[in-house]
């Protein structure tokens, strides 16, 4: 039975690796931090996690997960609307929402479901969805699940969002959807002009904040905060994966009603597991300290413009970033890769992107900030990036 497939497979695989696309997992043996350690036993800066406030090691949330395995156990082993509510998971939505400034959440076992489930319980083949082309993959698979006129928009292109808006003009319901930082070239979606246009086309607004939750804004309530216009949006989905907390967990928040009939209809929150107790409350106890100090997000807006200001100083091409990820253009794939493998040499763990990743002749490395970098750790890496950039004649 399964010969052919075998092949087929074998075949797969090996063209991916003659493309040069084969990805190749890296083994981390301590948790995950400013500095890790491989299972080469290498001991490396970390630059490539999405461990913006870096809280994924953080002691009081640690502790609160414990307490939590202490007064809730370990797993759910059920859906929430079967058995899979506790007291937390219902404390966390509203935690959430009072963050956003919206009036309910649902939680999912990530975005990707999150994603994955707002669309086909909200819109049908009378309704139009107008989507930014660099959105996530979870939301393009979201927008295929269900039966919506599709339009595509090019990246934060407002002129050709508004054609897109006139084009669907006709449809019953309309909703405008993109990233809030997109995360290849940590640029900002123009919210607020994307806002402006919903109202005057009568469409909704979607923002997925997965890379700007925590990040962007003075107080890290993501685009909504950066652009003045919290409360304004219908639809905000984001991660507990990445700035907040780094376990695992998506969430939508927004309009009420919205909330309740994605409680009613959407499937990965019906036929998919609740997410554990000690992970919700482990969430609570970040969104408490991100609304009581500001000083992880502070951290993070500094390490973020000195490495930009000191990378700029040494002539290396940077992108123009709003977030926590800084994109250092390189326009050629291998030397992409060459120039990481030589950071790595040097302790530094970044991630070179190439096509299809990004497009072509567009290859780079991306950085990623952390409130978990000091300036030791920044200096260290500005460092290495000189020696490699000079190596290589970037710079
Ligand atoms: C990471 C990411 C997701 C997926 O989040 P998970 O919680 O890891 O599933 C969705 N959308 C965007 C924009 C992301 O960056």
């Amino acid at each position: 039975m399964y010969t052919n497939v075998k092949e087929f497979l074998q075949k797969e695989l090996a063209s991916i690796k003659e493309a040069g696309l084969f990805k190749d997992e890296r083994v981390i043996t301590s948790p995950q931090d400013a500095e890790i350690k491989l299972s080469t036993g290498q001991q490396v800066l970390n630059f490539c996690a999405n461990n913006y406030l870096g809280l994924s090691n953080n002691p009081e949330l640690i502790k609160a997960a414990r307490e939590a395995l202490d007064t809730h156990g370990y797993g759910m082993s059920s859906v929430r609307f079967i058995c899979g509510t506790t007291d937390v998971h219902k404390k966390l939505e509203q935690k959430i929402a009072e963050f956003f400034g919206t009036e309910d959440t649902i939680l999912y076992a990530a975005c990707f479901d999150a994603n994955g489930g707002v669309f086909e319980p909200l819109f049908d083949e009378q309704d139009a969805i107008i989507s930014d082309s660099l959105n996530h993959a979870s939301i393009i698979d979201g927008v295929r699940l269900c039966k919506a006129q599709r339009f595509r928009y090019e990246n934060a292109n407002m002129e050709d969002l508004e054609a897109k808006l006139i084009e669907a003009k006709d449809a019953r319901f309309k909703i405008i959807v993109t990233d809030g930082v997109f995360s290849m070239d940590g640029n900002v979606a123009p919210i607020n002009k994307i806002v402006e246009l919903g109202n005057k086309y009568n469409a909704m607004v979607m923002i997925d904040e997965c890379h700007s939750a925590g990040v962007v804004g003075k107080t890290g309530r993501g685009v909504t905060e950066h652009f003045n216009i919290m409360g304004q949006v219908e639809i905000i989905t984001g991660t507990l994966g990445k700035a907040f907390g780094g376990a695992i967990g998506g969430f939508t928040t927004g309009k009420k009603e919205i909330i309740d009939i994605l409680r009613q209809r959407s499937r990965p929150y019906l036929f998919s597991n609740s997410i554990p107790p000690m992970v919700v409350a482990a969430g609570i106890k970040m969104v408490e300290m991100m609304s009581t100090t500001t000083t992880l997000q502070d951290k993070l807006h500094s390490n973020t413009d000195y490495f930009m200001g000191k990378m700029k100083e040494l002539g290396f091409d940077l992108k123009p970033t709003a977030s926590a990820i800084c994109a250092l253009m390189l326009y050629d794939a291998k030397l992409s890769q060459d120039f990481a493998r030589k950071l790595l040499d040097e302790g530094i763990y970044v991630i070179g992107f190439y096509y299809p990743v990004v497009p072509k002749e567009q290859a780079r490395i991306r950085i990623q900030l952390s409130a978990a970098h000091n300036v030791e750790h920044l200096d260290k890496a500005i460092t290495a990036f000189e020696k490699v950039g000079k190596e290589l004649g970037v710079i």
